[in-house]
């Protein structure tokens, strides 16, 4: 009886006329299940595992985006970003969205329309950059490598002198092809021709060394899915003085940024005001919940120390790297150029490269990748990164890797 009457009490609220439910619904309630995941080692080019710590503080409780709780957990967060990435700069903040999200922000906010962007070119994400600042009116200068090469200073000098770009981007780690740039000269080319240095560090914050204000880096963005063991949905920025006088003198012109979600110019106002007794402005609702996760995992990088997350990463891999040969495979890049956190490996000939990728999957779990462009059908890509970069998990892949060559005829 008790339920009857509930239920017509709902059946008769009452609602004003123009907001009034109608009789019946045209879109009926779909039957889903509980969702159940299976579980994987995240073994690809990104996202890794997240850290447990990182999973377990998501659920600690909400707070509001102008909290004063949330701006110490974001100032926080600032901070131990600038450690991870060694930069000083005052504008270092977490952009709401993956790795791409921040960098649009950095070529939304650095291009004027008609700048000349000189883009090094190696891989797959050279080609995104291309795409995303031909988007904002850059004029395109490319310096192209095979996928896999890496650039000598001298090219990039003498391609400034040639095209005379305002802005350089970079791949610090491109993980298409397992490279990484020696960075250590670009910033004083950038600097000598007038050009803003722009580097992409999704791969490699927190896996080997980034050193952003000894080389020179005017602007930076990274991940917080790869290296630092966080899950996807929140992405690192910094803007150096000399990326900030641009788009304050792009603001001060009266440019505005082609991206409103993206300002720079708005967003300053809400995150990097640093004294906390004048009011922030509200832009827009940040994920609290991904800040949570992204200061946790930037805070087990710290205990454990840059130097000492260096390290692990490199013995992993040389360890990886060593049981590869063992089973009769190659790796892509040189050793010296040669990333620690994602390996591309030869596909040995005959082998179905696809066939590998889905027995590690539906066999043990493991979730690897093939390559992209130049490098399809040619290499998988295997991340070991962040908590995921450990011997069991080399051992394991090599492991899987050998069980799928042998059903495939190959006895490794
Ligand atoms: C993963 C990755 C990105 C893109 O990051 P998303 O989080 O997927 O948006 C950009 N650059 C490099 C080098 C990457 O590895």
């Amino acid at each position: 009886m008790g339920k009857r009457r509930s239920m017509g009490k709902r059946r008769f609220a009452s609602f004003p006329e123009t907001m009034a439910p109608p009789s019946a619904l045209s879109v009926a309630k779909p039957e889903v299940g509980q969702f159940d995941p299976p579980k994987r080692l995240l073994c690809g080019p990104g996202p890794g595992n997240a850290h447990p710590r990182v999973h377990a503080v998501m659920a600690l409780p909400q707070v509001g985006h102008m909290d004063a709780a949330f701006l110490r957990c974001a100032e926080e967060l600032k901070s131990l970003l600038r450690y991870a990435w060694q930069t000083e700069n005052p504008f270092t903040i977490p952009v709401s969205g993956t790795g791409s999200a921040a960098w649009e922000a950095a070529v939304a906010n650095l291009t004027s329309p008609g700048d000349k962007h000189l883009v090094l070119v190696n891989g797959y994400f050279g080609h995104r950059h291309c795409d995303m600042a031909s988007r904002y009116g850059a004029e395109i200068v490319r310096l192209d490598k095979p996928w896999g090469g890496v650039y000598a200073p001298e090219e990039v000098d003498k391609a400034c002198a040639e095209h005379k770009p305002d802005l350089i981007w970079v791949a610090h780690a491109e993980t298409s092809t397992g490279a990484c740039q020696p960075m250590e000269e670009l910033g004083a080319i950038a600097k000598k021709h007038g050009a803003l240095l722009v580097a992409d560090t999704v791969t490699s914050i927190g896996g080997i060394p980034v050193l952003l204000d000894e080389w020179g880096v005017d602007a930076c963005y990274a991940g917080g899915q790869k290296c630092l063991s966080c899950p996807p949905g929140i992405a690192p920025l910094t803007l150096g003085d000399r990326a900030l006088e641009k788009m304050t003198a792009r603001n001060e012109k009266g440019e505005k940024v082609a991206n409103w979600y993206l300002d720079m110019n708005m967003i300053k106002a809400y995150l990097v005001t640093n004294d906390f007794g004048t009011p922030r402005v509200y832009h827009h609702t940040a994920p609290i919940s991904m800040a949570y996760a992204f200061r946790e995992a930037l805070k087990i990088l710290a205990e454990e120390g840059l130097e000492n997350s260096w390290a692990r990463h490199r013995e992993t891999a040389e360890f990886f790297w060593d049981e590869l040969t063992r089973a009769g495979l190659e790796c892509h890049v040189p050793y010296e150029n040669r990333l620690p956190s994602l390996t591309t490996v030869k596909i040995p000939q005959g082998v179905d490269g696809g066939k590998v990728v889905t027995h590690l999957r539906e066999k043990f779990q493991i979730e690897i990748a093939g390559g992209l462009g130049e490098l399809n059908g040619k290499v998988w890509r295997i991340g070991m990164m962040g908590y995921n970069s450990r011997k069991e998990n080399a051992l394991l892949v090599t492991n899987a890797l050998k069980d799928a060559l042998q059903d495939q005829g190959l006895a490794p």
